[in-house]
């Protein structure tokens, strides 16, 4: 029986990968990626060459699970990474995860961790992370509002994923439900490890303006912390 590795990669500077990440990857015979072209850059750089590359998502539109299983009992030794991150954090992984030791209980699977833009943004934010509740990117529409007040009220650190295409839009619920001179701070990360790595801290009106101020910011990917 085979193991599965589960590898965090990178989330922007390809140098954020373990010397273990690498190893497993030069020794494994299958890689199932999230998108192959982003993996393979990766691969490229460290020279990693002859790895079957899959496509797998949780949407089940790439290689199937039986197949995987498959793959596993004929030994193969498989990794399986997201396209940026730790597989699971908002991102494919957790199915399979699930999906393998319900079918296979004997099949190993280890951890390579590595980098999740969650634990690097807080760990350059200076807030409280004693106790924080992390929300993945949030619901477009339906329960959008209701997780807003949650955040407005919590006691918590509250952190979010959130896309270039909503990022002012999050900032205008943040200002509607904390309020124009809120007692809580907000804290954008944005393309960590990566050449424009910025963190900006503010009241959600006093971020409004600086977006507002400086739209080619408007770009790239962001972590909130409130
Ligand atoms: N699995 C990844 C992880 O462990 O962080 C998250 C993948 S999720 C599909 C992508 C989202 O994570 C982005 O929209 C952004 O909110 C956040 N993210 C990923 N890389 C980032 C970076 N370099 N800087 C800021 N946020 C990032």
């Amino acid at each position: 029986m085979s193991t599965l590795y589960i590898i965090g990669t990178p989330i922007g500077n390809l140098e954020d990968i373990t010397i273990r990440a690498l190893r497993v990857l030069k020794e494994v015979d299958v890689i199932l990626c999230e998108d192959t072209r982003v993996t393979k850059r990766l691969l490229d750089k460290y020279e990693i060459t002859g790895k079957q590359l899959l496509t797998y998502n949780e949407e089940r539109s790439g290689v199937s699970f039986e197949k995987i299983i498959e793959l596993l009992e004929d030994d193969k030794k498989i990794a399986m990474v997201s396209d940026a991150g730790t597989p699971g954090i908002s991102d494919p992984g957790t199915l399979l995860v699930e999906e393998v030791r319900k079918k296979n209980p004997k099949v190993k699977i280890e951890s390579v961790p590595g980098p999740s833009a969650l634990t690097t943004a807080l760990s350059i934010a200076g807030v409280p992370i004693h106790d924080f509740s992390f929300l993945g990117f949030l619901p477009h529409k339906k329960g959008r509002e209701t997780l807003f007040k949650e955040i407005a009220v919590s006691e918590r650190t509250m952190i979010f994923y959130e896309s270039p295409h909503r990022i002012l839009k999050a900032l205008v619920s943040l200002e509607k439900f904390l309020g124009v001179k809120p007692l809580k701070k907000v804290t954008i990360a944005r393309e960590l490890t990566k050449i424009h790595e910025e963190v900006k801290n503010g009241t959600p009106t006093e971020l409004l303006e600086f977006f507002k101020n400086n739209p080619e910011k408007v770009r790239g990917e962001f972590v909130v912390i409130v």
